[in-house]
């Protein structure tokens, strides 16, 4: 029911509305005051929901009545009665603050609904409005945000004194113009703003407008800031003004949750800000110290995650005590921690800095009340002006951290020349190689396997070699370690595959020789999954079957992994495919791994065979290796067989089978054909 007060002080008029009421099952209910003083109490304290007023009163001007209820706050709509032809009176009206007008007794049932009805639905929707504004202005007050209010198109835009003190400025320092946002934005978040933003007052889908993106604070340093809004729209959609906040995220973007220290974005900020006041001020000197924890792994391992994140607390307390308030300690994640190091002053500060971290870090620790030992191997690099981005400074610091740990822990190493080098050559013969894999540089080269009683052909081994545009033939030893240091080993290792696989298969086809084809496979195909079906694709596209296939690793697989490289291969071996152990007895040689391991034979090492030669411990060595393989039934190929003396101590050995310059050196596929056809 919508309750309805007419003021009117006539009772036709009342009488008349009452009867086109009725005449329609009418869901509005009348109620009549006829003057002034009543009409207005029934405004302000009736409770009702709509009102008729008639712009005449016997006593007094129902505009008059209108004004003063709009002065006291009466929020119903108000719809005035008027005669006919008084234009300026609806006016007048209107401005007054009626809500609409009607010509008196010239309106129906259904045309007072329709009006009542739109009205009640505007009203409504200001109430809500109003509602939520009072929301927000309150929720404004009592917050840090900024604000800012912007009319679609216009160069200008109010920002709040908050919105410009987060970023440093009073509030009459930046000027109100959109530029002044836009332009300090950070050059990496640009483009997804303006999407989020553009995205939001084109009337994309999304109700609100919220992005986070940094911005540059008046000091230089970046900020971090979530901004929301929303667009206002007029009748056909088109955005008309934006409004919104500005909450600085800052602190929760840049701090580690569980040290307090910097975080990774915190420390890149401070980071690229060093690199701009080294470009502005050429005495300015920093040092980025890269520290590594001993034995953190295992403390948290054995001890728990708990007594884990405690002591990374009290680390990062000593480490903060270590350095000066100008310097950044940050924690980069795990038990990984770097020092942002201030050298203005203090010329070798880094490696007084690092010394001072060495002992400290090696102080017992009290945690979960036991004492811990850990420990710090430490990196430095040094800035110079050779330094064009802080991604190079910060790969040589881990570069020094990687040989302090090598060199042996508790240590530090400062970034040098020779390790530059070194790093360069590195990235040389990577991407030397990348190279040389598309440019079929590499080249197979094949070196017989031979039965030792009869010197016949059993089968090859596939060596690399890489036909260098300007060092010609490089040998595996000099670029293997370096493509084992990156995924290129893996690329490497299935082309020598597939092309050594597809020689043997045209080699089988045309001496009708029941040969095999070894092929050395890295230690790192055992940390991928998807190996043994490399290699079942690598045959089946050579059309070779799977037994003619020995896969050679080192004994190191099974150390590194042992689970993954058990299942890798258990896999192959279920293929078909033969496994050697290459190098045997250099390594590790645990001997427990040659049976619980799927492995078919074995190469003995070079340096044993080596050894033959003279009265040695190696015969020895050798005539136990045998005795063991005879016992697990596994196949042994001795390598590197040089001379007469070699081969016949071997042979007297009982070894049968061998590899060596004494019968033919590794060679190119040609070469190695017409020695096959040699030995027809
Ligand atoms: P390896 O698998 O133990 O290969 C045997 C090495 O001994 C070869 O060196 C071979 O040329 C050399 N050799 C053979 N007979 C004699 C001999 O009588 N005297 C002497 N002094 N040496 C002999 P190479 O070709 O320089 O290869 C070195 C290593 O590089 C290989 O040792 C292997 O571990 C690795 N390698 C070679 N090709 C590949 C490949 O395609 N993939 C992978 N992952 N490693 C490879
Ligand atoms: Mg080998
Ligand atoms: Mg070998």
């Amino acid at each position: 029911m919508v309750k309805l007060l007419l003021v009117d002080d006539a009772v036709f008029a009342r009488d008349f509305l009452l009867a086109i009421l009725a005449e329609v099952d009418s869901r509005i209910e009348l109620t009549w005051r006829s003057d002034y003083a009543t009409g207005l109490d029934g405004l302000v304290h009736g409770g009702f929901d709509v009102c008729l007023l008639d712009y005449q009163l016997a006593d007094r001007s129902g505009l008059d009545l209108l004004r003063e209820a709009k002065a006291r706050g009466v929020r119903l709509p108000i719809i005035m009665l008027t005669g006919h032809g008084s234009k300026e009176l609806d006016h007048e009206a209107m401005h007054a603050g009626a809500a609409d007008y009607l010509v008196k007794g010239d309106f129906t049932a259904q045309s007072l609904e329709r009006v009542v009805r739109y009205l009640l639905e505007r009203t409504r929707a200001d109430e809500a409005r109003r509602d939520s504004e009072e929301r927000y202005a309150l929720a404004m007050e009592g917050s840090n945000d900024g604000l800012w209010d912007w009319r679609v198109g216009e160069a200008q835009v109010h920002f709040s004194s908050r919105w410009k003190r987060i970023l440093g400025f009073e509030p009459d320092e930046l000027p109100d113009l959109i530029e002044s946002w836009w332009e300090r934005v950070h050059a990496d978040d640009r483009f997804r703003l303006r999407q989020d933003f553009d995205g939001h007052l084109r009337g994309s889908t999304t109700p609100h407008f919220e992005n986070e993106h940094r911005l540059r604070h008046q000091d230089g340093t970046w900020r971090h800031v979530l901004v929301r809004g929303k667009a206002v729209r007029d009748e056909q959609g088109q955005a008309t003004r934006m409004a919104g906040s500005l909450t600085d995220v800052t602190m929760a973007r840049s701090r580690d949750p569980l040290t307090g220290l910097a975080n990774r974005v915190l420390y890149l900020d401070r980071l690229e800000h060093a690199f701009h006041r080294a470009a502005r001020d050429p005495t300015y000197r920093f040092a980025l110290l890269f520290i590594d924890l001993d034995r953190f792994k295992n403390i948290n391992d054995s001890l728990g995650h708990d007594a884990g994140d405690e002591l990374l607390v009290a680390i990062a307390r000593r480490l903060e005590g270590c350095v000066r308030l100008v310097d950044t300690v940050a924690r980069l994640g795990g038990d990984e921690f770097v020092i942002l190091l201030d050298e203005s002053r203090e010329p070798d500060g880094a490696t007084r800095v690092a010394n001072r971290i060495i002992e400290e870090l090696g102080r017992a620790f009290l945690v979960a009340s036991r004492e811990l030992f850990t420990g710090a191997s430490i990196g430095i690099a040094l800035f110079d002006s050779h330094y064009k981005t802080p991604g190079e400074l910060l790969r040589d610091a881990d570069t020094a951290m990687y040989r302090a740990k090598a060199d042996g822990r508790g240590r530090f190493v400062i970034f040098d020349a020779a390790m530059h080098a070194r790093a360069l050559h590195v990235l040389s013969v990577e991407s030397g190689l990348r190279r040389a894999l598309e440019s079929k540089e590499l080249e197979v080269f094949y070196q017989p396997v031979i039965a030792m009683g009869s010197g016949q052909p059993l089968g090859f081994e596939a060596l690399v070699r890489w036909r260098h545009p300007e060092r010609g033939l490089v040998s595996p030893a000099d670029f293997i370690p370096v493509a084992e240091d990156s995924s290129l080993i893996v690329l490497l290792d299935l082309h020598v595959l597939r092309t050594a696989a597809a020689q043997l298969k045209a080699w089988r086809d045309e001496f009708k020789l029941d040969l095999h084809i070894s092929v050395n496979a890295s230690r790192r195909h055992f940390s991928r999954n998807e190996y043994a079906s490399d290699v079942q694709q690598a045959l089946d596209g050579a059309g070779l079957q799977a037994s003619a296939l020995r896969l050679e690793v080192t004994e190191s697989v099974t150390m590194d992994l042992p689970s993954l490289a058990r299942a890798q291969l258990q896999q192959l071996h279920a293929l078909g495919v033969q496994l050697y152990v290459d190098d045997f007895g250099v390594g590790y040689s645990s001997l427990s791994m040659l049976h619980t391991y799927p492995f078919s034979g074995l190469k003995l090492d070079r340096s044993f065979v080596a050894g033959l030669d003279g009265a040695s411990a190696s015969t020895e060595i050798v005539r136990a290796i045998l005795a063991i393989a005879q016992a697990l039934r596994l196949d042994v190929v001795a390598e590197g067989v040089e001379t007469l003396g070699q081969h016949e101590a071997l042979m007297a050995l009982g070894c049968t089978r061998a590899q060596g310059f004494r019968y033919a050196r590794p060679m190119p596929a040609a070469d190695a054909a017409q020695w096959l056809a040699s030995k027809r």
